[in-house]
């Protein structure tokens, strides 16, 4: 039995770059964005399409980014290099402005290569390493408030408190109707998986938001009048687990694949481009300062130097324990150091909480996907065996 609304909204899907198309020909600009603290309701109130930008398992497109940045960055960089560089992508091509944010330098450095290679116009939007002290937040203020003007500027808008306020109130109904949809996860039996689920999360990146959020509604009034078991196929026994590390765009389905296909069952994950925003983003008022200070959600690609008070730590403990997690499996993407070098600190977290964790290295290509699956496997079987035990 499927879903009706996730049915719909892979047609919408189909139809969205036709659309976007369509719209840019009468008028509309478009705002594509990379990658992590851009708060998206400020593009939404000034009239702007956004769309959120980067897809990830594809080999060819890391082979041709690599021709222009640096192969010492990560596949998922080196893959969006590749889609400027093919300017086949729909979303690529009918962005008028791209905005990167400067949570990760890798980005930084994806900013510059695309501004002089293929002359995109871009914004850089920069993010203080410190968000807990006044003099980060004062520095973010201040960001968000530049690239608001910057954009003003660019496309001859301006931002209004009314159209303000009512983006920071559809963002806030998209993230709370986001996290309605992940408390299925937490039943054995839920009418919708975690891949299902995540697939409507990425949607978000590029549907209308207005449409995306009546969607979300109403996928939830479906699923709260079904009887659909999506892990009828799995036994009592199968491993709950949360998947964090490195971001899963669309169209890399390679770890979560391997894990479902060996009974594995994700339940929750962190992943910025998963459930993470709608955990972690709340904008508590409808100004522009509001809206900043809701965006300062610390990524592991920013230095910490205080282990004791780490909230991407703290978020995980209490999403382990909320999910009922019995395993955690970490994903590093090739070269991706930010997420690489947290690893063992998150593994020794893990392990203290008596929860059995595997790191899983990998990259686009395809050449390492039966070793993943070895390693998972052996996994699998440990976390059944309720061991907490260092794999
Ligand atoms: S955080 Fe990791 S995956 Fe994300 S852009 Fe930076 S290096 Fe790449």
């Amino acid at each position: 039995m499927s879903i009706k609304t996730i049915e719909q909204i892979r047609k919408r899907l189909a139809e969205r770059p036709a659309e976007i198309a369509e719209a840019r020909r009468g008028g509309a600009k478009v705002v594509g964005w990379f990658n992590y603290n851009v708060p998206e309701e400020v593009i939404d109130a000034l009239g702007l399409i956004p769309v959120r930008l980067g897809t990830g398992g594809s080999d060819r497109l890391v082979e041709l980014g690599s021709r222009y940045i640096s192969t010492g960055n990560c596949v998922y960089v080196r893959q969006a290099a590749g889609l400027f560089a093919e300017a086949e992508d729909p979303y690529i091509v009918n962005s008028d402005l791209v905005v990167f944010d400067v949570t990760c330098k890798q980005v930084y450095r994806l900013a510059e290569i695309v501004s002089h290679y293929f002359n995109v116009n871009t914004l850089v939007l920069g993010v203080p390493y410190n968000f807990t002290v006044p003099a980060g937040v004062t520095y973010f203020r201040k960001e968000t408030a530049a690239l608001t003007r910057r954009l003003e500027e660019h496309f001859g808008v301006t931002l209004t408190a009314d159209n303000l306020r009512a983006s920071v109130r559809l963002y806030e109904e998209i993230r709370a109707a986001i996290r309605k949809l992940y408390e299925y996860q937490k039943q054995r039996k839920s009418p919708i998986s975690w891949s299902e689920s995540n697939e409507v999360v990425q949607a978000g990146n590029f549907l209308d938001r207005r449409e995306y959020l009546s969607l979300l509604e109403q996928l939830l009034q479906e699923l709260k009048n079904s009887s659909r078991d999506a892990y009828r196929h799995l036994g009592e026994d199968a491993p709950r687990l949360l998947l964090t590390g490195s971001i899963i765009p669309p169209g890399d389905s390679k770890l979560p694949g391997v894990i479902e296909e060996l009974g594995g069952r994700i339940v929750v994950d962190d992943l910025w481009s998963g459930f993470a925003p709608a955990r972690l983003i709340h904008v508590r008022g409808d100004t522009l300062d509001d809206v900043a200070d809701g965006y300062l959600v610390p990524h592991a690609s920013l230095p910490n130097l205080d282990f004791e008070g780490d909230t991407r730590l703290s978020n995980l403990k209490a999403l382990s324990a909320e999910f009922d997690v019995s395993g955690v499996l970490f994903h590093s993407l090739r070269y991706c150091d930010a997420f690489t070098f947290k690893a063992p600190e998150t593994k020794r977290f893990f392990l203290g909480l008596g929860i059995s964790f595997l790191e899983i290295h990998t990259e686009y290509a395809g050449s390492d996907y039966e070793a993943i699956r070895t390693r998972v496997e052996a996994f699998l079987e440990l976390v059944k065996g309720r061991s907490a035990a260092l794999v």
